[in-house]
C-alpha cells in the first residue's frame, strides 16, 4: 500500500487545488447546477452531464490524487464531506462523484510506485478522466470478492471479458477499473484489479437501468470487452485492495451520499413545520414532534458518518495497516453501512409523514419523491443481508470489540 490520500507534499513537489476550495466549488455546483437539473435527471433517468462537466471544469474529479502527483490528496472525511454537500442537490451526481473518488483512491493507495499508474494518475488531474467501477457479474453478483472473468495474457499485455450486472455511469466514462481472476487458472477469489483506458474497452449488448431511483447513475449492465497493456493490473492483489481501501472508503462515501439525501429531506420537513408554525403563532403544530424524531435520527446517521470517516482517516494517517485489516475495523464499516442506510430510508420517510400530502405531491416544492426512491437503494447497494451475513460469521468467531 502506497502513502495515503491526503499526506501532504513534500518541499518541491507539486499541489494542486486546496481541498477547502474544491469543497466551495461542489457547493456552489450543487446549488447551481445539479439541484436545478436534479428533477430532469430523475425523470428521464438521464447522465447528470451538467454535473460532471461542472465537477470537471471546477477539477473535483482529482480530489483523491495525492498532493504529491497534483491532485488535492483529500482524505476520506473530505471526500465525504463533498458527497454530502453534492447528495442534498442531486443523489445520483453525489453517488457518481463518490463512485469515482473511490476508483481513483484504489488506484493511488494501492499503485506500489509504479511509474505508469503514477503517470496515469496525473492524467487524471489534467483530463479530469471520470472512472467507472466494474465489480459485480453475472454469478457472484455482488459478491465482490468472487469474480468469474479472467485476465488473458497476450503478447505483453492482456485481453478480458466480464458480464457485468451493473455499471454505474459506464458509458460516460473515459475509464474503468474492473475486478476479475489473475488468470485463466486461478480461484474465483484470486482477484486483480485492472485498469482498462477508453479506445481499449466496449460495452457489448447493454441492459437497461429504468430504477425506481439513482437513475441518474445509469447503471446498466453490459459485456464489457477490454484490452490493456501489462503496468494496467495494479501490482497488489484485489483482497488487500478491498480490504483498506475500496469497501471501507465505499462505505464512508455512499454513507455520506445518503447522509445528503436525509438532510435534504429534513430540511424540506422543518420548512413545513416552520410555516405551519407561522400560520398558528402560539401553538406547535403536530408535525413538529414527527420532526423532533426524524432529527435525532438524522443526528445520529451524521455522527455515524462523520465518526467512521474520521477513523478511517486516522488510520490512513497512521498507515496502520494491522488496524485497517483488523475484524473490528471490519465491523466497524459494515455496520456503518447497515446503519447509515437503514437511518436513510427512516429519516426520508418520516419526513415524508412530518412534510404531509405536500411532500406526497410529484409536482410541489416540499415534494419527496425522488428522494424515497434514491434513498430506497442505500439498503440494496450491496444487500444489506449479504452485509449482516458476512457480520454473522465475523462474530461467530471474534472475540474484540
Ligand atoms: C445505484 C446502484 C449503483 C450501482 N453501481 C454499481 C457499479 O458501478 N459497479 C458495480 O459493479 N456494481 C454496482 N452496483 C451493484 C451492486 O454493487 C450490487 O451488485 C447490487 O446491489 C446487488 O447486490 P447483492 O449481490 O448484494 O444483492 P443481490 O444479488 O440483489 O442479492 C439477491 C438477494 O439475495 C440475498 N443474498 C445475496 N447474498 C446473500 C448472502 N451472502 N447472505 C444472505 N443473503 C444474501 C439478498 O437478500 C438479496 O435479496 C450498483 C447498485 C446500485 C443499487
Amino acid at each position: 500500500m502506497k502513502s495515503p490520500v491526503g499526506v501532504p507534499p513534500e518541499a518541491g513537489q507539486e499541489a494542486g487545488q486546496t481541498v477547502a476550495e474544491l469543497l466551495r466549488a461542489v457547493e456552489r455546483i450543487g446549488v447551481e447546477v445539479a439541484g436545478p437539473a436534479a428533477a430532469d435527471v430523475d425523470a428521464r433517468g438521464r447522465f447528470p452531464q451538467e454535473s460532471i462537466a461542472a465537477l470537471k471544469e471546477a477539477r473535483v474529479l482529482s480530489a483523491a490524487v495525492p498532493r504529491a502527483l497534483g491532485g488535492a490528496g483529500a482524505n476520506p472525511v473530505e471526500l465525504a464531506t463533498q458527497c454530502v454537500a453534492l447528495g442534498q442537490h442531486c443523489a445520483s451526481s453525489a453517488m457518481i462523484l463518490a463512485m469515482h473518488h473511490i476508483q481513483v483512491a484504489s488506484i493511488a493507495q494501492h499503485c506500489g510506485g509504479s511509474p505508469e499508474l503514477e503517470a496515469y494518475l496525473r492524467r487524471v488531474v489534467d483530463e479530469q478522466r471520470l472512472i467507472a467501477s466494474v465489480t459485480s457479474e453475472v454469478g457472484p453478483s455482488g459478491d465482490m470478492r468472487q469474480s468469474v472473468a479472467c485476465v488473458t495474457q497476450v503478447d505483453g499485455g492482456f485481453t478480458l471479458s466480464k458480464r457485468a450486472t451493473t455499471i454505474s455511469y459506464g458509458a460516460y466514462a473515459e475509464d474503468l477499473l474492473i475486478t476479475a481472476r489473475r488468470d485463466p487458472e486461478a480461484a474465483p477469489s484470486n482477484q486483480v484489479l485492472v485498469l482498462v483506458l477508453g479506445g481499449d474497452f466496449s460495452l457489448e449488448e447493454p441492459g437497461t437501468w429504468d430504477t425506481l431511483g439513482m437513475r441518474g447513475t445509469c447503471s446498466a449492465g453490459a459485456r464489457v470487452e477490454a484490452k490493456g497493456q501489462a503496468w494496467q493490473v495494479l501490482p497488489e492483489p484485489f483482497a488487500g485492495i478491498a480490504t483498506t481501501t475500496m469497501v471501507p472508503l465505499s462505505h464512508v462515501v455512499w454513507g455520506a451520499c445518503w447522509l445528503g439525501i436525509a438532510t435534504d429531506a429534513a430540511g424540506k420537513a422543518r420548512a413545513v413545520v416552520r410555516s405551519k408554525a407561522r400560520a398558528q403563532p402560539g401553538v406547535a403544530p403536530a408535525a413538529a414532534r414527527r420532526l423532533s424524531g426524524l432529527m435525532t435520527k438524522l443526528q445520529l446517521l451524521r455522527s455515524e458518518v462523520f465518526l467512521a470517516a474520521r477513523d478511517y482517516s486516522d488510520l490512513l494517517a497512521r498507515g496502520d495497516l494491522e488496524g485497517l485489516a483488523s475484524l473490528s475495523f471490519v465491523l466497524r464499516l459494515n455496520n456503518l453501512k447497515l446503519s447509515a442506510s437503514q437511518l436513510t430510508v427512516e429519516v426520508v420517510s418520516e419526513a415524508l409523514f412530518a412534510c404531509g400530502i405536500g411532500s406526497y405531491m410529484n409536482k410541489s416544492p416540499f415534494s419527496l419523491s425522488r428522494q424515497l426512491r434514491d434513498a430506497y437503494s442505500a439498503p440494496l447497494m450491496i444487500n444489506n443481508d449479504r452485509i449482516h451475513e458476512t457480520n454473522a460469521s465475523i462474530l461467530s468467531v471474534f472475540k474484540g470489540e
